[in-house]
């Protein structure tokens, strides 16, 4: 952006002029918006509509900060004090291995980091603007000053606007102002120092549209917004911190303190038996390194980075790191039905108007098919209140359909494509009656009303006293209740029958359709605007329109997976209560009896134990007002549940944010409910929710397979060390050696874990319970064991390979060697290669999943390993010695055994 450009658009005070004023000064039209090429020319200007966030931590702190671990101190400092005893092979090989250890933390952490703030920025904002006379979505970059943007509640605003319509307009501007309370706006110029709260011909970027609707024009974008000018204080940065690795934190300090305390007292006891200072200095911190687990954080930061990308190929972006281990544990999954649960493709199927039935045929949006009464077409001249409730249908419609690709779509609402469907299929079109009958108003749909409202130019009945109608459709609670009349057969007005047409909704909605009401009201030729007041009583009822929204069959398949792995499924919605049953029922919510169904209403008059119980038994939830999902959320937790809650709407912010995991819909949801949720699904299915509670479970199935792979490595070592300083021997392993084993043998080893896929079984198991403890009992007893067989082998090969060769570099090498064997051996048992191999000698054939990583990771050892002995280099710095051919096979054979030990480890921890 110039300078000058920036200038002319600050020097500004845009609230202190009129609307009108300010639209011209930016060479705009408040109905036609910008012309194409205006935008692009101003595009060039003034550069995209985003904010350049804080340049990065450098990247060399980031990369000093990987020695920023209180297990690295140790490490440091054994180095230094093997340099000050003039040991500058050891202190270079320990240096030189922690500044490896530091790069990959390094290369790792960055790609993780930078992966999941790209997912998470990967849900752009999309804004409706007004562009050569049409209304356009575009992706909010690309917005210029002088565009005029339409604002509707749950919308994020996204540049800085003078108004220059608004309706019932409220906007969140806590983020800008601190006032947690939506600010109500107008249009009126304003003096020219009123604070910036104050401004109420304002819309600010980054605020939120909490009801209403209205336009502005662009004034500010990008960094010269008032956000923008203090944004640059308060960059969000992705945290790759979790509950788990908070836990491990926790982990490793603790480990740190026992590490330090033993090793004192080795160190002390090997003193007091007479040895030199400086031996037992090199056992203690061989002991300490043995047993500090130096692979371990890079290996869970991968495996969530890892977890994190799998979900996305499922459609599941998380912005929330802690969500993938959440997700694992979730015991209550409540869903939206519509839409998410239903395929959201409304064909209407039925009328009821003017007292008589009707039936369409047809499918999905297509606007061919024909309106039956009794099996025969009808006319539409004989029924006014058929051609009433169609028209409705179409002007009260802020959407329509479009044929794509050879599929007919809705842009907008899908119920409202249904209707403008219904009404082509009598020969309606939307752009006819709308020139005929121009709207002059209207109250948008809010779920809170569940209705919505237009004012249209002309008469809609014969003898209708006014010359402008408003129509209104909406819940058929909503509706009836405001009628005092109806439309009779032959279109004259009955007192209206409130019983008869409850009857009539009751028979729709238990096949599951989804039913709409519809009222007119004849006003004057005076009446400019619809307010909800006019509204409140004296409408005409015309009909009910019921339309079908099929389940989506992978939903379906999806509440049954989620009901093996001990998961409900809870429906909550703002349609009827019978049309949910109905859908629920055909789903499968409720495989051996009836659906339990409560609705909002019901919910409010329970207190809070009943309240509670209900909740807990119900699976479905009708005519709930977005308020109450909280309440739900809250009752949910109080039984100790663990909620994963979707929702979309503006409303719906608090019961995401309260619910453990918010998930919010990437398509149909508002920018708020974006913004509050910890996971976003980009196709809106339930089918992903299941997906991602599946990436969840097997995430933490890879996290704990590498701490049952990685421990007991250092529980061998470090029995070793201590049990050898306490009997006097010699070291069968250098500290050196150690680090060798617990960084590049183990990272290398078990990074192909957190690469494992998930197995069939992971969801046919209940959730996890979250308070079990990371390091589970039978965990603990697969660490021992597994540890003490390691020992046997490194202690067992040092002793005798010195004894018969009395070469100690050798007896060591061996001795490693040996642990590698038997880890490759327990690699393959505890990874799904295992579970296939063992499946298939059983008999029962199992294809061998994704695998090629735990074959990688063998390699690489294998690889490493035979350097580590055999090349001189290595020799040297390392302190081994090259084995031959009949050693290596002493070696492998030694590590054999490890079969049987690993087995008996399986059945009591079974791995996968
Ligand atoms: P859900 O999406 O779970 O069905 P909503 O809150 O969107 O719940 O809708 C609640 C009710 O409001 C619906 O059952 C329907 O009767 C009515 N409704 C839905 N969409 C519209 C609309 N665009 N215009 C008028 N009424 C609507
Ligand atoms: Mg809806």
């Amino acid at each position: 952006m110039t300078q000058t450009a920036i200038d002319q658009l600050q020097n500004q005070q845009w609230h202190s002029l009129g609307a009108q004023a300010v639209a011209q000064q930016l060479d705009s039209d408040a109905e036609v918006g910008l012309s194409t090429a205006q935008v692009r020319q101003r595009q060039e200007q003034y550069g995209p509509n985003e904010l350049k966030g804080k340049p990065p931590k450098s990247p060399i702190i980031r990369f000093l900060l990987q020695f920023h671990q209180p297990l690295l101190y140790i490490l440091l400092i054994a180095g230094a004090v093997k340099a000050f005893l003039g040991e500058w092979v050891s202190a270079g090989v320990i240096w030189g291995v922690t500044v490896i250890n530091a790069i990959i933390g390094f290369i790792q952490e960055s790609k993780a980091e930078s992966a999941i703030a790209a997912l998470a920025s990967s849900v752009q904002t999309d804004s409706t603007a007004i562009r050569d006379g049409q209304k356009v979505q575009v992706p909010s970059t690309e917005l210029v000053p002088g565009d005029i943007v339409v604002l509707a509640s749950g919308d994020k605003v996204p540049a800085d606007l003078r108004l220059l319509s608004a309706k019932n307009l409220q906007i969140n501007e806590s983020a800008l102002t601190g006032e947690s309370v939506a600010v109500e706006k107008s249009l009126s110029p304003l003096d020219a120092d009123a604070p910036l709260a104050e401004r109420t011909n304002m819309a600010y970027a980054g605020s939120f549209v909490t009801f209403g609707q209205g336009r502005g024009v662009v004034i500010a974008i990008g960094s010269i917004t008032e956000t923008g000018k203090i944004s640059q204080l308060m960059e969000e940065r992705t945290s790759l911190s979790t509950p788990l690795t908070r836990k491990f934190d926790k982990f490793s300090r603790t480990l740190l303190y026992i590490i330090l305390g033993v090793a004192s007292f080795t160190f002390a006891v090997g003193l007091g038996q007479g040895q030199s200072w400086v031996t037992m200095f090199e056992a203690a911190v061989a002991l300490a390194v043995s047993a500090i687990p130096e692979g371990l954080p890079a290996v869970v930061t991968v495996t969530l980075a890892i977890g994190v990308s799998r979900m996305a190929r499922r459609h599941a972006i998380v912005r929330n790191l802690p969500a993938v281990e959440t997700l694992g544990s979730a015991t209550v999954i409540c869903s939206d039905k519509t839409g998410t649960l239903t395929e959201n493709q409304m064909t209407v199927q039925r009328i009821y108007a003017g007292m008589q039935h009707y039936d369409l045929t047809g499918e999905g949006y297509i606007p061919e098919g024909e309106i039956l009464r009794e099996g025969n077409p009808v006319n539409l001249d004989e029924s006014v209140a058929l051609r009433q409730c169609l028209i409705a249908g179409l002007l009260c419609n802020d959407s329509h359909i479009e044929e794509h690709q050879g599929r007919w779509r809705t842009i907008g609402d899908p119920t409202e494509g249904g209707l403008i469907s219904a009404g082509r299929k009598a020969g309606f079109t939307q752009a006819q009656l709308e020139r005929e009958r121009p709207r002059l108003d209207t109250i948008p749909f809010e779920s809170e009303f569940q209705y919505m409202a237009t004012l249209n130019d002309g008469a809609a009945l014969d003898r209708q006293s006014g010359k402008r109608t408003i129509y209104l459709k909406g819940s058929v609670e909503a509706i009836v209740q405001r009628c005092g009349e109806m439309l009779d057969p032959q279109g004259q007005l009955q007192p209206i029958d409130p019983q008869l047409i409850s009857q009539q909704v009751d028979a729709m909605a238990s096949e599951g359709l989804r039913v709409l009401a519809f009222a007119l009201k004849p006003v004057g030729g005076t009446q400019h605007a619809v307010e909800h007041a006019d509204i409140e009583s004296g409408l005409i009822f015309i009909g009910l329109q019921g339309m079908i929204d099929p389940p989506r069959a992978e939903a379906i398949a999806a509440v049954e997976a989620c009901q093996g792995a001990g998961i409900q499924v809870k429906m909550i919605t703002g349609d009827h209560a019978i049309t949910a049953r109905a859908i629920a029922q055909r789903m499968g919510f409720n495989k051996n009896g009836e659906v339990l169904a409560y609705t909002g209403k019901e919910l409010t008059q329970m207190d809070g134990a009943d309240f509670a119980t209900a909740v807990e038994n119900a699976s479905v939830f009708a005519r709930v007002a977005p308020e109450q999902k909280l309440r739900l959320v809250e009752a949910l937790q109080s039984k100790g549940e663990v909620v994963a809650m979707t929702g979309d709407g503006v409303n719906d912010a608090p019961a995401l944010k309260q619910a453990d995991i918010g998930i919010a819909m990437g398509k149909a949801g508002t920018e708020v409910a974006k913004e509050a949720a910890d996971m976003i699904l980009t196709d809106d299915n339930f089918a992903s929710i299941e997906a991602a509670v599946e990436e969840g479970r097997t995430v933490y199935r890879n996290l704990l397979k590498a701490i049952a792979f990685i421990l007991p490595v250092n529980g061998g070592e470090s029995m070793t060390i201590l049990i050898s300083v306490m009997l006097g021997r010699i070291l069968p392993i250098l500290s050196l050696q150690v680090l060798w084993l617990n960084m590049i043998n183990s990272i290398a080893m078990t990074l192909p874990l957190a690469f494992e896929p998930k197995v069939d079984r992971v969801m046919q198991r209940p959730p996890r319970n979250p308070n079990t403890p990371l390091l589970s009992k039978n965990l603990l007893k697969r660490i021992v064991l597994i540890s003490l067989f390691n020992w046997v082998v490194i202690f067992g090969m040092f002793e005798w390979t010195r004894r018969t060769t009395g070469d100690v570099d050798l007896a060591r090498t061996m001795a490693i060697q040996a642990l590698v064997a038997g880890r490759i051996v327990y690699l393959i048992s505890i990874s799904q290669l295992g579970l296939a191999i063992v499946s298939n000698l059983t008999g029962k054939r199992k294809s061998v999943k994704d695998v090629r990583a735990i074959f990688v990771g063998i390699a690489v050892a294998i690889v490493s390993q035979f350097l580590f002995s055999q090349w001189s280099l290595m020799n040297q710095l390392f302190s081994t010695a090259p084995l031959n051919l009949n050693q290596w096979l002493i070696c492998a054979a030694v590590g054999l055994p490890m079969i049987v030990v690993a087995a008996i480890a399986n059945r009591f921890d079974p791995p996968n």
